[in-house]
């Protein structure tokens, strides 16, 4: 066995670092001491080293010297020639292309595809005999030392080295930072290097079996310059091993580099390229990478696939009241459960912000998407606790189908985009598919979005007044506040349309207010003309009423217009009342207290949990129009209405039904004991200047009703007052 210390003996006093290039070409083997300042190696015979092949170009590389002194210096090796002309088959480092490389230690250079050399330096006595052969070539004397019986300096037993010898020892590089290890074809160590003593330190007592050797063939490969290259973990370290056959001398030398601290911030960088550092999920760049690699597979094999793209709704509102803190907590928990309730063929990714994005690779059908939509909104409505306090969030999904929506990624991306700008628009907690009317849909949105700001201080909305009727009495007992758009371009515009725009903008505020305000005075205009009914109700926006100041600035509407509240009711919808019931029941025992009456909207079109009807002090319930459009005899609508009725007067409670249109609804809506009506039967919602003729008009209305008629002289009366209605 060779010792290790070749180094840290006694140096010679004039010694040398020597830069060998060996060059094979088949049988053809060169040795040159490389000194000078330039090379130039190819084919033609006029280049410093020449090379007798084919497959090296006439000049195919330059060797450049850098620096002077004996320790400074070092060798470029430059693919082609000084022209800038490339090597026609190039040249490959350690297996590696190049077009320029410092030459180090033991590099395994290929040059062309049948020219190997290997580029060694070593350290070498002056004072000792050296005999140059061929000109360039050498020839050397190394220092050899058995580790049995170490030789001082003087006893340095000279040898003269052939060839191979030469190879050998010269690429014994104690110097070297790296771990080398040589093992013969009977699998013994041959040599090991400082470095590798010191790094695999039971590399003797383990032998064959360290896992340096793992997998390791002792039978020389097959392939060019007999040089192959692996990856090799050993515990947490991560290796990179050069396996170099030496068959002549049925040798195996691996040179292994400890490569975990690049790996490690490879994975770093990686996972910073492809994961959201908050939630840990993948991220946009990830997503549209593998949803561009899905796509494709989903071609190949004509699957189907679902694009999603969900929001949070009202995120914002959360972080801005509990502040950043909560709610980054809050997406992370909001990721990690929605990530659960994913299926297996499901890839989730933040998008940024509070919008998420998913994947779902081959889907048989649309209804598996929407099954799998349903699911996520359930399991993400669920509370969330942060820092002790229970918080109720809702989502909305837009949802894209591959190849029917978009085959591409923007696309795709896009459409499912458009679909949840749809979703929220149409009520928030739900999920809609794409269709190719959604595009016009949204734009024409955005349209409306932007008129809507100029809307108020333009004086373009009015209110419309529809006629409630108390069937028992046969008296008008209320009119409904109905919000008109008029647009200056696009006419008159359902508040279904736009609503949801001055929800989503904010803008319900203060237009909330106008309604307000306007009701109130309307109403005192014909209390004032002494007509002879009730109640004006006002639709309550969910944003308006979740307002934090919303008692507050109905006082002040109240007091601003001088408004007796026995005469206010104010609808609100269950989508209201859902959310944060602890707040809803304070607000609303806080509005009783000013005097106003409070109806639930809708009734039956949303969470519809007759338990909410006993928690919250509602005057009155209005059965929404959808149960009385097809209202029959013994239809399930008619139990349905007549469980309600019966719960609500159970729970004191007045039921009024909307949407009815025929004396049949309203006869059965009578036998079923509802106390009033309201609908296109009596009125379709008016203009306040049409009211006093509604009013006129509606004793013909009950001519054939058994009613009680207001007295005509009173109506009279009234008309006579036409002109302050407005
Ligand atoms: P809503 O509060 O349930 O109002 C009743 C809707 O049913 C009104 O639609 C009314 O015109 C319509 N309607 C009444 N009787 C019948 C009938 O017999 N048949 C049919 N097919 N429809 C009938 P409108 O005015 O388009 O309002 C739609 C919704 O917009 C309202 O539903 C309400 O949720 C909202 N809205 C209207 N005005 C306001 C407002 O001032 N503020 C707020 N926040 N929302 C409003
Ligand atoms: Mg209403
Ligand atoms: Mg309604």
């Amino acid at each position: 066995m060779l010792s290790n210390n070749l180094n840290t003996k006694k140096k010679p006093e004039e010694e040398e670092l020597r830069h060998i290039l060996e060059i094979e070409h088949g049988e053809e083997k060169q040795t040159v001491h490389l000194k000078d300042r330039n090379y130039s190696i190819g084919r033609h015979p006029t280049n410093a080293i020449v090379i007798a092949s084919q497959q090296v170009s006439r000049t195919h590389a330059i060797l450049l010297r850098k620096g002077y002194a004996n320790e400074n210096i070092s060798f470029l090796l430059i693919d082609g020639d000084l022209q800038g002309r490339k090597s026609n088959n190039g040249i490959f480092i350690n297996g590696k292309k190049i077009h320029e490389h410092e030459l180090k230690h033991g590099d395994l250079i290929q040059i062309g595809t049948d020219v190997k050399a290997n580029y060694y330096i070593y350290h070498v006595s002056v004072s000792l005999k050296t005999k140059t052969h061929n000109n360039d070539s050498l020839r050397c004397k190394l220092f050899l030392e058995e580790e049995t019986e170490v030789k001082g300096y003087d006893e340095i037993c000279e040898k003269e080295l052939n060839y191979p010898n030469l190879r050998r020892l010269a690429s014994f590089a104690d110097l070297s930072p790296n771990p080398i290890v040589e093992i013969n074809q009977n699998g013994e160590i041959t040599y090991q290097n400082l470095a590798a003593n010191k790094k695999f330190p039971n590399l003797h007592k383990r032998k064959l079996f360290h896992p340096l050797f793992k997998d390791l063939s002792l039978e020389p490969i097959n392939i060019h310059g007999n040089v192959s290259k692996k990856e090799i973990t050993i515990e947490k370290e991560v290796f990179e091993q050069y396996i170099h056959y030496l068959a002549e001398d049925k040798l195996i030398r691996l040179y292994i580099f400890d490569i975990t601290e690049h790996k490690l911030s490879k994975k770093k960088l990686e996972y910073q390229a492809h994961y959201d550092l908050q939630t840990g999920l993948p991220n946009r760049a990830y997503f549209n990478e593998r949803l561009s690699k899905t796509i494709q597979l989903a071609k190949k094999h004509h699957k189907k696939m679902a694009v999603m793209f969900l929001d949070l709704d009202r995120f914002k509102k959360i972080n801005d009241t509990l502040g950043h803190k909560a709610g980054d907590s809050l997406l992370k928990n909001f990721a990690k459960r929605f990530k659960s309730s994913l299926p297996k063929n499901g890839f989730v990714a933040r998008w940024g912000g509070d919008e998420f994005t998913v994947l779902l690779t081959e889907i048989e059908n649309i209804e598996e998407a929407s099954k799998i939509a349903r699911r996520i909104l359930q399991e993400v409505k669920k509370p969330f606790e942060i820092e002790g306090q229970a918080f109720y969030v809702t989502s909305s999904i837009g949802i894209a189908i591959y190849p029917e929506n978009g085959k591409e990624v923007d696309t795709l991306i896009k459409n499912a985009d458009s679909a949840l700008y749809l979703a929220k628009r149409n009520g928030r907690n739900n999920y809609r598919f794409y269709s190719p009317s959604i595009q016009v849909k949204s734009s024409e949105s955005l349209k409306l979005e932007n008129s809507l700001h100029t809307a108020l201080e333009n004086q373009e909305f009015l209110l419309y007044y529809q006629p409630q009727m108390n069937l028992k009495t046969k008296e008008i007992c209320g009119f409904e506040a109905l919000l008109r758009w008029n647009h200056p371009e696009k006419g008159l515009i359902s508040p279904n349309r736009f609503i949801p725009i001055a929800e989503d903008t904010g803008l319900i505020i203060p237009i909330g207010e106008w309604i307000l305000k306007t009701a109130c005075n309307q109403m005192l205009t014909w209390q004032k003309a002494a007509f002879p009914f009730g109640k004006i109700s006002v639709n309550i926006s969910a944003r308006q009423f979740q307002q934090s100041n919303f008692v507050v600035k109905i006082a002040e509407i109240l007091k601003e217009t001088n408004f007796n509240p026995e005469y206010l009711e104010l609808e609100i919808t269950e989508t209201t009342v859902i959310e944060n019931v602890d707040y809803v029941i304070k607000t609303l025992k806080q509005l009783l207290r000013l005097g106003v009456s409070i109806s639930m909207d809708d009734f039956g079109t949303g969470y519809s949990s007759l338990s909410y009807l006993k928690k919250f002090p509602f005057h009155t319930i209005k059965i929404d129009r959808s149960f009385v459009n097809d209202l029959k005899d013994n239809s399930k609508d008619q139990e349905i209405i007549s469980a309600v009725i019966a719960i609500g007067h159970c729970l004191k409670m007045k039921v009024i039904a909307e949407g009815v249109e025929t004396i049949d609804q309203r006869e059965l809506l009578h036998s079923l004991n509802c106390d009033e009506i309201q609908g296109y039967w009596l009125s379709k919602p008016l203009p306040p200047e049409d009211v006093p003729s509604f009013f006129l008009n509606f004793p013909e209305k009950l001519k054939n009703y058994n009613h009680k008629v207001i007295p005509m002289d009173l109506i009279r009366q009234k008309k006579n007052h036409a002109q302050d209605f407005k």
